[in-house]
């Protein structure tokens, strides 16, 4: 860990961004549930004129996690996929962008549905190889958009050289950082310039808000994001940005257990006859594991596996399951199960899907921060009532 100077990490996730309220001393940051601010003459407010541009609960909450990214400035939205349409809509026609070839599906959905439309392009290579980035470098690029790991087979990246390579070609990049949560890696410290995340994941925690959020250190960057939220509209709105900064405030307790209770679990079912590939990054076989150990500080909570037997008993296990719940999403308190080639990832075509690696059978836990014995012990029932 490097030398810090300024408060840790769990001290910024429960005081950065909050002074208690000016008003009551209400310690937390009240939900300031308006529309409109009264001005004592026209033009004469207090800084808060109508409330698409300026609220005092998302403020609170977008300083926090710029202070757990490290970044100089965030703006939350409304979801994670508004986030991204701010970062494209700020790119504008004519753009290059380079991705990942390993994609959230709603991200692929809005390059290719909505924004190549709008006259952008998108190449997709895989990241981890850097000669397949450098060779898509060779056209020029404005933007590299990277996740790390990626989902549901949690590839890893190297950001840092990645982040060489493309400033070097002269493209800005930018990394979805919703699997790991600034607890774990921290991009910007890597190289990268834009970070998005869906807060809906890890970061709100509790799987009861939708959010996203962009953040970056350049000013110009930052100030004409921030005019994009406000101009096109996708902004949280205060309970959620409530719920956000409440959740924030636990991130660090919740990650270590995320990856303890995933760091056991993996060590079981690494022995477990009935299954036949684990992919996590803490393991020394998964192919990302080096780099995964010098830019993560943990492998978090995200497991994917494939079982003995067929397509059928994978489907059978993932209904089988009773404290891990059968559904899409991940980063909330509670285990979740779910049979990607069926669920989140069913839009890819299946072709595509096992072009990537992504095999029929699979399955992804979002291993939540229940005690670890009834996770274990609800995996082994789901063994039991699969194969008997
Ligand atoms: C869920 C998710 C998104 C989209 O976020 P929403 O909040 O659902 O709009 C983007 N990227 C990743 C990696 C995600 O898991």
């Amino acid at each position: 860990m490097a030398e810090r100077n300024g408060p840790g990490f769990g001290t910024r996730a429960i005081h950065a961004g909050q002074e208690p309220d000016p008003t009551t001393g209400a310690i937390m940051t009240p939900i300031y549930q308006t529309s409109t601010y009264v001005q004592a003459a026209p033009a004469d407010h207090k800084g808060y004129v109508y409330a698409r541009g300026d609220n005092r609960t998302r403020e609170a909450v977008e300083g926090c996690l710029a202070a757990l990214e490290g970044a100089a400035f965030c703006t939350c939205t409304s979801s994670g996929l508004g986030a991204e349409s701010v970062v494209l809509s700020d790119l504008g026609a004519g753009a290059r962008v380079v991705a990942g070839n390993d994609l959230y599906g709603g991200t692929y959905r809005l390059f290719e549905r909505v924004f190549r439309r709008l006259g952008l392009d998108f190449q997709y290579v895989d990241t981890t190889d850097l000669g397949q980035v450098e060779d898509a470098l060779k056209t020029k690029a404005d933007l590299v958009w990277l996740e790390s790991p990626t989902n549901p087979l949690l590839r890893i990246t190297d950001i840092k050289a990645v982040s060489e390579l493309a400033h070097s070609r002269g493209a800005a990049v930018l990394v979805d950082n919703t699997f790991a949560s600034p607890y774990l890696q921290q991009p910007l410290d890597l190289g990268a310039d834009i970070i998005v995340h869906s807060t809906t994941k890890y970061l709100g925690g509790h799987s009861d808000v939708i959010g996203g959020a962009v953040l970056c250190n350049d000013p110009e960057r930052a100030d004409r994001l921030r005019k994009l939220v406000g101009w096109t509209g996708p902004v949280p709105g205060p309970v959620d940005s409530f719920l956000l900064l409440r959740g924030l405030k636990t991130l660090h307790v919740r990650m270590d257990r995320h990856c303890d209770n995933a760091e056991m679990l993996v060590k079981w079912l690494s022995e477990h006859p009935r299954v036949d590939k684990i992919y996590f990054p803490g393991l020394p076989s998964h192919p990302g594991h080096e780099i995964a150990q010098r830019q993560m500080s943990r492998s978090g909570g995200m497991i994917s596996l494939e079982l003995t037997g067929t397509v059928e008993d994978g489907k059978r296990f993932c209904s089988s399951t009773e404290i891990f719940a059968l559904a899409e999403s991940l980063g909330g308190v509670e285990s979740l199960i779910e049979h990607p080639p069926s669920m989140t990832h069913a839009s890819v075509p299946p072709e595509e899907r096992r072009k990537a690696g992504l095999a029929d059978g699979l399955i992804r836990l979002s291993v939540g921060i229940e005690d670890v014995d009834d996770l274990r012990n609800d995996l082994e029932q789901a063994f039991q009532r699969t194969f008997g």
